[in-house]
């Protein structure tokens, strides 16, 4: 198996570039997780028509600066590689995201944030921006009115994030920094109008791409997403495509959006290479596994009780690890729909059962970018 090498993968997974790590869970290894995707607060100000943050209540603390440098520095220390502030809240929110991003680059992280962008201070921008490697918008309209009925919030909001944009662009050219500054949007089927307005003016604001991803619903699909009604879509989402220039990268994430929801994998490999934390300082598989409800058989520790370095190390951690690989498991009726460890699970699964051979794969071209975010 050759793997065709693209500059910036954002429909697939980049496990592959991390063979030692690879190796070293197929010979049964504790091993670090390569990607940690975590928030430092469950706050958050909009109320976005397809948030799922509210399908992930759970009980926790609110973050403070030591507990945040302490994760940080357990995670460099047992050999994490990056870390994006994504997850289940507003990191943006948290007074100490800024401190954070510059501990974590200086601990030699790689460092990601997810935003909506209001939040953010324009004034702490030069700061923040050498220290990461990218910085993603969630954005999902192109237009003020349309912002406004699917972010849940006044209309207003969608000057000041576009303006924070185009602050970060201008400040990553005067700088010649090397951050990625890409939009995203969350794609319901009836966004349908909502997709070429976003995809111009991600172009007119000169970001790196715009992607276009699936809605994720969870096992009693609690946000009704209907995945048939994605394929009427494929027409628009490829004009979007269409806008692509050698600057700037509309991509949809085909693979998944046309998934119809469904899974190749019974069993969850994927822990062990990447976790989520809550902004709750929750430590779970997963984000889908954050609400209360599966605290007796997934959730791991705290953040706020524990160090990451302890939690890691404890028998609990394996024994989540083992449990989400084991026949008490079936990812196909005891999870939510495409999660973000869907491409590597997919990978892993096929590695398991021997229709891959690591030896096999050669790997060709450059390094792609942000490959440490699996
Ligand atoms: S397969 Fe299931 S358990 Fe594993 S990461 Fe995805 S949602 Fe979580």
């Amino acid at each position: 198996m050759i793997v065709d090498n693209s500059k910036l993968i954002l429909d697939g997974q980049k496990i592959l570039w991390h063979k030692d790590r690879l190796i070293a869970w197929l010979n049964g290894e504790r091993i670090a997780p390569i990607t940690i995707d975590c928030a430092l607060t469950k706050a958050c100000s909009y109320k976005c028509v397809y948030c799922y943050g509210n399908l992930q209540e759970n009980k926790g603390y609110v973050l403070n600066r030591d507990h945040i440098f302490r994760f940080l520095d357990d995670a460099a220390e047992i050999g994490v590689k990056a870390i994006s502030f994504v997850s289940d809240g507003e990191s943006a929110h948290s007074p100490h995201i800024y401190e954070a991003l510059i501990r974590g680059k200086a601990n030699g992280l790689d460092m990601a944030l997810g935003t909506n962008g209001f939040p953010l201070k324009d004034e702490r921008l030069e700061e923040i921006l050498p220290t990461l490697t990218y910085l993603r918008f969630n954005i999902s309209a192109g237009t003020p009115d349309r912002y406004s009925q699917i972010h849940g919030v006044p209309a207003g909001h969608f000057y000041k994030v576009i303006q924070t944009v185009k602050n970060c662009i201008e400040i990553k050219k005067r700088r010649n920094l090397s951050v990625t500054i890409g939009l995203q949007m969350v794609l319901l089927p009836e966004f349908r109008h909502d997709i070429m307005p976003l995809a111009l003016l991600g172009k007119e604001l000169g970001a790196d791409y715009l992607v276009i991803k699936h809605c994720s619903d969870d096992e009693n699909n609690s946000l009704g997403v209907c995945y048939d009604k994605y394929n009427d879509l494929e027409d628009v989402l490829k004009q979007a495509e269409a806008l692509t220039t050698s600057e700037y990268l509309v991509k949809a994430k085909w693979s998944k959006i046309f998934s119809g929801g469904k899974r190749s994998y019974s069993k969850c490999y994927a822990m062990p290479f990447m976790i989520q934390m809550s902004g709750s300082g929750l430590v779970a598989p997963c984000g889908f596994l954050f609400n209360d409800k599966y605290k007796e058989k997934f959730h791991i520790g705290n953040i706020a009780e524990k160090s990451f370095k302890e939690i890691w190390k404890s028998e609990r951690y394996w024994e989540v690890v083992n449990y989400l690989t084991s026949e008490k498991f079936n990812a196909h009726c005891d999870c939510g729909t495409l999660c973000l460890q869907h491409k590597v699970n997919e990978f892993l699964w096929d590695l398991k059962n021997g229709s891959i051979n690591l030896d096999d794969i050669k790997i060709s071209g450059e390094t792609p970018m942000h490959v440490n975010f699996i």
